[in-house]
C-alpha cells in the first residue's frame, strides 16, 4: 500500500502546502481521502491521472477538505470518466446536491453515488480489497476518522479533530496514524490538535500505535517541527513523521 500526501495544509494559503488530500494506492487502484483546494492540481505533480479516482472518502464537509471535489468531477467528466462513489458523514448527500445544483451542466453529466456513514460502520468499497472502519472525531461539525485495513498494512486517518479516544482506539495496533496537528505545542485551541494535546492523549496508549504522521499544518506550525517530533517520539512504537505535499509512504 502506498500513501501519497497530495495536500498537507489548511484553509490559510501557504507556500508548498495545498489543502487536505491523501491518495492511497491499494493494489494499484487509488482511494482518495479528502479533496481540499489545490489537491486536483497535485495529481499531475504526483504523476497520477485524476481519472483513476472513482472512490473518495470525506472526513467532513469543511471547505479545506472538499473544495476540489466538484472540480475533480468536472475534470473527470471532461476526460470521459463520469462515475464516482463518495463516502462521507451525515450531510454529505445534501451538501453535494446543493453544490451540483449550482452547476447543472455538470450534474447532468456525472453519475455520483453518495454513501453517508455512521460512526462504527464497516465497509469495503466496491472494487477494493480492503476493509474500512470509521469513528467519530471531535470537531465542530460531524467528522469521521477512517481506519483502512488491507493485506499489506493498516492506517488511520484522523480528519480534523481534537485528540480523542475514539480515534486512538481505532488506531491501536495500526501501522500508521495520520493525525492532524494544526498548531504548535502550547497553543490553546479547541476542535484541533497540537503536539502537546496529542502527547497527553498518547500517554494512555503506551506504544500501542505504530508510527504517527502529522499533517494539516497551519502556517503557525512552521519552525516548530522538531519540537513536535521531540514531544511525541517516546509515545509511539515507530517514528514521528511530518507530512509534506507529495511525500510518499509505503506500508
Ligand atoms: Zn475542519
Ligand atoms: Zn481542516
Amino acid at each position: 500500500m502506498e500513501i501519497i500526501f497530495l495536500g498537507t495544509g489548511v484553509a490559510i494559503p501557504q507556500k508548498g502546502r495545498v489543502q487536505s488530500g491523501v491518495l492511497v494506492r491499494l493494489e494499484e487502484k487509488p482511494l482518495l481521502v479528502d479533496c481540499g483546494s489545490g489537491v486536483l492540481s497535485r495529481f499531475p505533480d504526483a504523476g497520477i491521472s485524476h481519472t483513476e479516482v472513482d472512490t473518495v472518502l470525506l472526513s467532513h464537509l469543511h471547505l479545506d477538505h472538499v473544495a476540489d471535489l466538484v472540480p475533480l468531477l468536472k475534470a473527470n467528466w471532461l476526460r470521459g470518466k463520469t462515475n464516482m462513489r463518495i463516502y462521507g458523514p451525515d450531510g454529505t448527500e445534501d451538501w453535494l446536491s446543493k453544490m451540483l445544483g449550482a452547476y447543472e451542466y455538470i450534474q447532468d453529466e456525472v453519475d455520483v453515488d453518495v454513501i453517508e456513514l455512521t460512526p462504527g460502520k464497516e465497509f469495503t468499497p466496491e472494487g477494493f480489497d480492503c476493509e474500512i472502519t470509521c469513528a467519530s472525531a471531535a470537531h465542530s461539525v460531524p467528522t469521521l476518522a477512517y481506519r483502512v485495513t488491507a493485506e499489506d498494512g493498516e492506517f488511520v486517518y484522523s480528519g480534523d479533530t481534537e485528540p480523542c479516544r475514539n480515534i486512538m482506539d481505532l488506531a491501536v495496533e495500526a501501522d500508521l496514524l495520520i493525525h492532524e496537528c494544526s498548531f504548535p505545542p502550547g497553543t490553546k485551541v479547541t476542535n484541533h490538535t497540537t503536539p502537546s494535546t496529542l502527547a497527553e492523549m498518547l500517554e494512555d496508549y503506551n506504544k500501542e500505535i505504530g508510527s504517527i504522521c502529522l499533517t494539516h499544518f497551519y502556517p503557525e506550525m512552521k519552525g516548530h517541527e522538531r519540537e513536535a517530533i521531540h514531544r511525541l517520539k517516546d509515545y509511539v512504537e515507530g517514528e514521528v513523521i511530518l507530512a509534506e505535499d507529495l511525500m510518499r509512504l509505503e506500508l
